[in-house]
């Protein structure tokens, strides 16, 4: 199955509504996902809802809810993002469904058959927003650097995974030049391994009410790592499931740093220990900022982008988020960003150039015209440029090259000035109609409605990669319609 795509992003927490940091890792994704399908692969894009996590209990104990339904509650934003995104997910998993409570205490038992759970006695530094027992040196004055606050000193009876086991073939994996990108975030991981090597973890607790029960032992809840990280198979239906046996293994997960560990390294030891076969890549991602600011709750900037989304426009916020964010480092999200792409990019480069082209066609052409001559704007487009920009994961970069051949076509109608020069006339308007179809093909994968609202107004239906190039369309039926991006004052 050389021409399968499996991609997927973390499942959030539901103890909180989103903010625009989950916004950006689903965006990134849901990129990828249409880039590859518009490529021709078939494509299987997964997200959903980390539903079992302590957290979520503790919360909605402090709420006084049922843990059932604050836990349904909070996930319908999550499914909600989805839509007020314009996703093109396949599925949603949440890990309190029944397809993924059997696999994962599969894996569980897997894991056992191969004789690498057993039980001990543990005391540790507990943060409970991180889910984990911290060592020393994760701690920053003694605190919790992810969530700022002291860990919970814990001692119980736990069992544990031996991930020491596994920790020569972890090492070879993670220096591999292609298993994590980008390589910064691969030599934090390697160095952490070389220097304190792997230490077998705990993957049980014990007495809680809420949580997947471990399927040697009532007494213990499946503690996070082996429950949440099989969604992505639980989700294709392992063991059995034609989804599981047509996807797996995925050709990418999308992470965050803060989780770039649990996936690079605990996550294939777990497949390793259960024979199954390992994800090809982890693609971890940094931090969006808002307005400057670390999202935070005390700071009052998490806002749900269900909220604001839609005020923004789906699109212009896309489009804001590829740029600002470059996946290999932290960036920032902010409205006058927002603002300035909106109103120079997308308004005057890209919007003007449709409503400008279609008035002239239908003012000289009455919105029909025939096939014409390559004027050679095409040498302007660098497709290839292009593709390595997006396999690379640039998809600012992308954007830009796109961009720079959108400033071409705006060029190219000042320089042959259509509206005074008759004679080639419908060359130029049939190259600049051309060049609309073309780029909107190319940003269908980053702005979907625009590319839609491009086409209707072409007269036009979206195909696929095979079609940006010049000359495919016999003749064009041309209708201007509404434009395409307000501006912002
Ligand atoms: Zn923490």
């Amino acid at each position: 199955m050389a021409n399968k795509f499996y991609i997927t992003t973390a499942i959030d927490y539901v103890n909180a509504k989103p903010h625009i940091g989950h916004a950006y890792e689903k965006i990134l994704t849901d990129v990828l996902a249409r880039w590859n399908r518009f490529s021709g692969k078939d494509t299987f894009f997964l997200t959903g809802t980390d539903e079992n996590a302590q957290k979520n209990a503790q919360v909605a104990k402090e709420k006084n809810i049922p843990t059932e339904k604050f836990v349904e509650d909070n996930s319908k934003h999550f499914e909600e993002l989805c839509k007020t995104l314009n996703l093109s997910n396949d599925d949603f998993i949440k890990t309190t469904q029944e397809r993924h409570v059997k696999v994962a205490q599969e894996i569980f038992q897997k894991i056992y058959d191969s004789g690498d759970i057993y039980k001990k006695s543990y005391a540790g530094n507990y943060c409970v927003g991180c889910e984990a027992f911290l060592t020393e040196r994760d701690l920053v004055e003694g605190k919790c650097p992810e969530h700022n606050k002291k860990p919970e000193l814990i001692e119980e009876e736990n069992y544990f995974f031996k991930l020491s086991k596994y920790e020569d073939k972890i090492l070879k994996l993670c220096s591999s030049d292609n298993f994590i990108v980008p390589a910064g975030f691969r030599k934090e991981i390697v160095n952490r391994i070389k220097s304190d090597g792997l230490k077998d973890i705990s993957v049980s607790r014990p007495g809680l009410e809420w949580g997947i029960d471990t399927p040697i032992d009532k007494g213990h809840k499946i503690y996070v790592w082996i429950d949440a990280l099989s969604n992505y198979i639980s989700a294709l239906g392992y063991p059995n499931g034609a989804k599981y046996k047509k996807y797996w293994p995925a050709e990418i997960h999308v992470v965050g740093k803060g989780i770039n560990w649990f996936h690079s390294v605990i996550w294939p030891a777990i497949l390793m220990s259960a024979k199954i076969p390992l994800p090809k890549q982890i693609l971890v991602h940094g931090y969006v900022t808002f307005n400057g600011k670390k999202i935070s709750k005390s700071l009052g900037n998490a806002i749900d982008p269900n909220d604001v989304v839609p005020k923004y426009g789906v699109d212009q916020f896309r489009y804001t988020m590829i740029k600002e964010v470059p996946f290999n480092q932290d960036g920032d999200f902010s409205e006058n960003s927002l603002k300035d792409r909106t109103n120079n990019e997308l308004a005057n480069d890209l919007g003007n150039l449709l409503s400008r082209t279609l008035s002239l066609c239908e003012k000289y052409f009455d919105g029909k015209l025939t096939k014409q001559k390559d004027d050679d704007l095409f040498k302007r487009l660098n497709l290839e440029k292009i593709e390595k920009h997006i396999s690379n994961y640039e998809l600012h970069l992308a954007l830009d090259e796109i961009w720079s051949f959108i400033r071409s076509a705006n060029k190219y109608v000042n320089d042959n000035e259509p509206w005074k020069n008759e004679e080639n006339r419908e060359v130029v308007l049939y190259n600049l109609l051309e060049s609309l179809r073309i780029s909107s093909l190319l940003l269908s994968s980053f702005m979907p409605e625009t590319s839609e609202k491009i086409n209707a107004q072409l007269g036009i239906k979206l195909g696929n990669i095979k079609d940006v190039k010049f000359g495919i369309i016999d003749k064009y039926i041309v209708k201007k319609g509404d434009i395409l991006f307000n501006k912002i004052e």
